[in-house]
């Protein structure tokens, strides 16, 4: 019984076969599921390193300079997993930096996270199938409420960016929930946002870890999405 439950819920759907039938609110996750994060990533981080090389004349290659990222990324999640701000980019960058015993660390890792994400912003495209559902949800008046695991001043970006402000009611984020999905606290500030009790939402979402697993544990009704 538990294995075909399992099974069940590792089957992936397509936005355009999620049943809205006495649903009167949405979950939605962001990463990975309105758009595809890595290429976005990339071009954020290529145009740090050509900028890094600029202003700090220091020619690493990119590999060297995505390991000291790597690190840096690390210790800041090490250190404050699992809260929001645990994916903080200027935080990576400022342990990067300080890895590199670059000086003055925290003043170059802010001109860093600026060029990190104006680039990011300009490689966003969003996933045409997930925009259909968006204005699906608008024309049958449901409110769309995004969840997400980042800090809420890049996402509220990301979501003006791909102009999707028109048909999303509500952002929760893990840095004002103070911990990450899948922990119910941040479906819970969700569900209080909305006004509507668990049994009336759906949550739609790229990760089974946080996205699946997190509605799992209260009790939301929930569709596993791959736009990769
Ligand atoms: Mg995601």
């Amino acid at each position: 019984m538990h294995k075909k439950t399992r099974a069940m819920d590792l089957t992936k759907t397509s936005f355009g076969k999620i049943d809205l039938e006495n649903v009167k609110g949405v979950l939605l996750d962001l990463d990975n599921t309105l758009y595809k994060h890595e290429p976005c990533h990339q071009a954020g981080l290529k145009s740090c390193w050509n900028h890094f090389r600029k202003s700090l004349n220091i020619n690493y290659p990119a590999d060297k300079l995505n390991e000291f990222y790597q690190k840096g990324r690390v210790a800041v999640q090490k250190r404050l997993f699992p809260q929001g701000i645990c994916r903080s980019r200027l935080l990576y960058f400022q342990a990067m930096l300080e890895e590199m015993s670059v000086p003055k660390a925290f003043a170059k890792a802010i001109n860093l996270e600026t060029v990190y994400i104006d680039s990011f912003l300009k490689s966003m495209e969003i996933d045409t199938n997930s925009l259909m559902f968006l204005k699906r949800c608008k024309k049958l008046n449901i409110p769309v409420c995004i969840i997400s695991n980042l800090t809420t001043q890049f996402q509220i970006k990301k979501i003006m960016t791909l102009n999707i402000q028109d048909l999303v009611s509500f952002l929760v984020t893990s840095e004002e929930a103070g911990i990450e999905k899948p922990d119910k606290t941040i479906f819970e500030l969700s569900l209080y946002k909305l006004s509507l009790p668990h049994e009336e939402v759906v949550m739609i979402g790229d990760s089974i870890s946080h996205d699946i697993e997190g509605a799992k544990s209260i009790g939301i009704k929930h569709y596993l999405v791959d736009i990769t």
